[in-house]
């Protein structure tokens, strides 16, 4: 645990479930303020609440799309009327659906870039203005992938969208570098949430996954919050503009395993 974070006031979006409920349960058990942002799921994020309360931090649930300005808006109001300010602000919320390309209908692609990038956006944004208003050496922690750099066929949308994380990532971490804002991002590689639920309940394809990972198992969404923690903390203090994978490898080019090649 990181004696610094006790206290802080963190926004999480999409932490009703999956790597943004494994962060808040973290933030929980780091003493810290925690906004929950949910979109559908009031019961995951009321129970996301009760975690946090449980392990000694404090906990507040709001129903917002982050893919508007008024819901990151009500997301940073959340913070400063509940708990008095914001030190840290979590970019998780993302979504995925697999189509070939040329299959791949406007309406979709258009959903897929507003949540995943837009949404990253606006959520740092907003952070980054009341970081600037009240002179705070803020944070801003930004949920990528594996996919920001490994091509994914027939999710074009989904890897266009990680892609665009990386490089606003890396650009806003320079832009407000000399004010001591930090901004990174990370990049999990295949992690046992919902969003995969389907596709590890079945055996053949959990092992085809597994194949792709040097580790060869998937990882657990408290292991991604564990990067976030440290990202959020003073003992990543000199570090911006990063991504952190945190994939068991599987950014490493695997298909070389064993000297192939
Ligand atoms: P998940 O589906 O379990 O959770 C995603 C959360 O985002 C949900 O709570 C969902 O309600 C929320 N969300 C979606 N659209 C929203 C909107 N418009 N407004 C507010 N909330 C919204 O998925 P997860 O696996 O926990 O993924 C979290 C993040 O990690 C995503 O950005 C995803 O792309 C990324 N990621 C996940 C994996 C993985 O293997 N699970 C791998 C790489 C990257």
């Amino acid at each position: 645990l990181y004696k610094d974070l006790t206290g802080k006031v963190a926004v999480i979006t999409g932490g009703s479930k999956g790597i943004g409920n494994a962060i808040a349960e973290r933030f929980g058990q780091e003493q810290m303020k925690v906004v929950i942002n949910y979109n559908s799921d009031k019961a995951g994020a009321d129970k996301a609440v009760e975690q946090i309360k449980n392990a000694g931090g404090e906990g507040v649930a709001v129903q917002a799309d982050i893919s508007t300005e008024e819901g990151v808006q009500k997301l940073l109001d959340a913070a400063v009327d509940t708990f008095g300010d914001l030190d840290i602000w979590i970019n998780n919320a993302g979504m995925e659906n697999q189509h070939p390309t040329n299959e791949l209908s406007l309406k979709d692609w258009q959903r897929v870039i507003d949540v995943n990038l837009t949404g990253v956006f606006l959520g740092a944004k907003a952070a980054l203005n009341y970081f600037l208003k009240n002179n705070k050496k803020g944070n801003i922690i930004n949920m990528s992938s594996v996919h920001e750099q490994i091509p994914w066929p027939t999710f074009a949308h989904y890897a266009a969208s990680k892609g665009g994380v990386k490089l606003f990532t890396e650009t806003i971490a320079m832009e407000y570098a000399d004010k001591g804002i930090r901004v990174n991002s990370i990049g999990p590689g295949a992690i046992n949430t919902p969003i995969n639920a389907k596709k590890f309940a079945d055996p053949e394809q959990l092992a085809t996954t597994t194949s792709m990972i040097p580790m060869k198992r998937v990882g657990d969404p408290s292991e991604v919050a564990a990067a976030a923690a440290w990202l959020a903390s003073d003992e990543s203090s000199y570090v911006t503009g990063i991504t952190m994978f945190v994939d068991g490898g599987m950014t490493l080019y695997p298909s070389f395993e064993g000297g192939r090649g």
